[in-house]
């Protein structure tokens, strides 16, 4: 796993603590009762060269967003490259994650005091979720979300013509619609 942090670490690790105590005691369990998630526009962009450079090569890749409740709000501080292994096979492109990674993830974000709110990934062409990704997505928490992110990156800026989805306790992986996605996705400088 590589881990990108903030250029602004000191602010974020201090907010980090100051979280530690708050979340330790009063942070409700899961991410059902997020409203707005926190993202670094750096993280965005790293995001996107990442995507584009993998889909040079022809595969997809995933990242995961790792931070903080604080209430309803959800901060993103870290940027995650889970060690994966990239395919191309008859059926098109996936990556896997094995056990191992998963458990070193879970460890790290435990270690680190965050935990996941969220898996972007890239697609080679149109931005949905495959029934791959409905039974094989890293995040497993109710609330989570999933961002897939079209052409490899290339045809798409900033999240724009990404398709976001949440896992939601009744439907499973659901499709968000645009205005849930303005209030809910915060990109921040
Ligand atoms: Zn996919």
């Amino acid at each position: 796993m590589s881990i990108c942090k903030c250029q602004r670490l000191d602010l974020v690790v201090i907010r980090k603590i100051f979280l530690y105590n708050y979340a330790t005691y009063m942070e409700p369990i899961g991410l059902m009762h997020i409203k707005t998630v926190y993202i670094p526009q750096e993280f965005i962009d790293a995001v996107y060269l990442e995507f584009k450079d993998t889909g040079l090569k022809g595969f997809e890749r995933l990242a995961l967003f790792a931070g903080q409740k604080k209430g309803i709000e959800f901060f993103v501080n870290y940027l995650l490259y889970p060690k994966q292994q990239l395919v191309k096979g008859p059926d098109g492109l996936s990556f896997h994650v094995d056990g191992d990674e998963l458990e070193r993830i879970g460890d790290w974000l435990y270690q680190n005091n965050c935990c996941l709110v969220g898996q972007i990934h890239s697609h080679p062409t149109g931005a949905y979720h495959s029934e791959a990704d409905d039974t094989l997505a890293l995040i497993t928490t109710f609330g989570g979300l999933s961002i897939v992110v079209p052409d490899f990156g290339n045809s798409d800026h900033n999240l724009k013509g990404s398709a976001f989805y949440r896992l939601l306790p009744e439907t499973g992986w659901t499709k968000l619609y645009p205005n849930q996605i303005t209030s809910l996705i915060k990109i921040t400088d």
